[in-house]
């Protein structure tokens, strides 16, 4: 595959770095697009943050211009529903509590259906919930993403476009002949470059001068077996602002196992790494299992308040916390990260096919990127 003036190093139009959600979501937009695209990844896809059954996809945000995109990512996970042939978000819709007027302007503005019940009525849509003190908020176009089936429907659709390698460093020559990725398996120059490596996307844009704040902490997931009596439909997804039982949490249930996730939500509540990568002196994932499960005991009676299992999970956020993201340029190489990023996967990754071709940062990343550098933002 050398070119014939004895050059080992391989030509290619686009490189994906990352096979999570957004690294496969945007090399199959390219490849729909007709482009020369290869994504690298040292693990089978979907081992990073995109990994496990669950995710919630909701359409409320703080930040008007991302129900935007979250109304165009749930039309598009649609589209991919039909090119799939299964269900990739369930039913179920999601309740919140804590929220108020000002919060749903935004789904208001954008025409996105949804409704508040009295406090009396909580049984009614969210059957595995105790007395809460004040209105809840249903949103009944959201529901429990299928992770794992979405992985599985990108993975088929980018068969042949992963190569099983991780990218050492990513580097701009500077001799117009593209940018280079370091590989294991060889050595490439790409017209353009996509960073999604998740945690891994600081220290890869770095080396092209891209300065991107990513904190990663870890974050403890323990699930609960919902009781019988519970079970009278699918319980929804589940976003507690409120502070009322302690706490503030989202749940989600994990498709049709009877088993609901819950975890805590705000700053500071996962738990970073030292430098020499140990948990802080004093510090074990037990402590937050032992506060979701304290929370589950006061706020939801319909779950057995003893977990039946847990996963740790690294937790990315940029300093405005909770749902921000962005994308930053630089001549040839383009980078997005950020926290829950799941429910957004379809219109990020055609935003970055975007980006990609026209050697550009679409607006929507741009302005969400500099949003996502402000110091504070929302919990949840
Ligand atoms: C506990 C938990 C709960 C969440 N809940 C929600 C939710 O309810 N709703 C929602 O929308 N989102 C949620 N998220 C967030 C969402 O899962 C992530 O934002 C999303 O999966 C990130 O996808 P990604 O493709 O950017 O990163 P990842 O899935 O982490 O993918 C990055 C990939 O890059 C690869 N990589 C790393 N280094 C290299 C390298 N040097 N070379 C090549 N490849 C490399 C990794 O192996 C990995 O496969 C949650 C996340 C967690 C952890």
């Amino acid at each position: 595959m050398s070119s014939s003036n004895g050059d080992l190093r391989r030509p290619l139009d686009v490189a994906v770095i990352g096979a999570g959600v957004l690294g496969l979501a945007t090399t199959d937009a390219l490849t729909r697009r007709g482009a020369d695209v290869l994504c690298f990844d040292g693990r089978p896809p979907g081992s990073g943050q995109s990994g496990g059954l669950t995710r919630t996809f909701r359409h409320r945000h703080d930040h008007e211009d991302t129900v935007a995109l979250a109304v165009a990512a749930r039309q598009r996970y649609r589209s991919w529903e039909e090119r799939y042939g299964r269900r990739l978000i369930g039913d179920e819709g999601a309740v919140y509590a804590g929220m108020g007027p000002a919060d749903v302007a935004a789904l208001a503005r954008r025409g996105v259906p949804h409704h508040f019940v009295s406090a009396d009525r909580h049984r009614e849509v969210f059957a595995a919930l105790g007395p809460v003190d004040g209105p809840l908020l249903v949103d009944p176009g959201a529901g429990a993403i299928r992770a794992r089936r979405t992985i599985a429907a990108l993975t088929e659709w980018t068969r042949g476009r992963v190569v099983m390698a991780d990218v050492h460093c990513v580097t701009d020559p500077g001799d117009g002949r593209g940018i280079e990725i370091q590989t294991h398996e060889a050595i490439y120059r790409a017209r353009h470059v996509v960073i999604c490596a998740g945690t891994a996307t600081p220290k890869l844009a770095s080396g092209v001068g891209l300065r991107i704040p990513l904190h990663c902490a870890l974050h403890a997931r323990p699930h609960y077996q919902v009781r019988p009596e519970a079970i009278g439909g699918p319980l929804p997804c589940w976003v507690d602002r409120s502070g009322a039982n302690g706490e503030m949490v989202y749940g989600s249930p994990i498709g049709r196992t009877g088993q609901y996730v819950v975890g805590l939500i705000g700053d500071g509540v996962d738990i970073a790494l030292t430098d020499e990568g140990a948990l802080p002196a004093g510090r074990t994932m037990d402590e937050h299992v032992r506060r979701v499960s304290a929370y589950v005991r006061r706020a939801l009676p319909g779950l057995e308040p003893t977990p039946v299992g847990v996963r740790v999970c690294v937790m990315s956020k940029l300093p405005a916390g909770s749902d921000s993201f962005g994308g930053w340029h630089t001549d040839g190489v383009t980078a997005s990260t950020g926290h829950n990023l799941f429910k957004l996967a379809p219109v990020l990754g055609e935003l970055l096919a975007d980006a990609a071709q026209h050697n550009r940062l679409p607006v929507e990343l741009e302005r969400a990127g500099e949003r996502a550098l402000a110091t504070s933002g929302s919990p949840r």
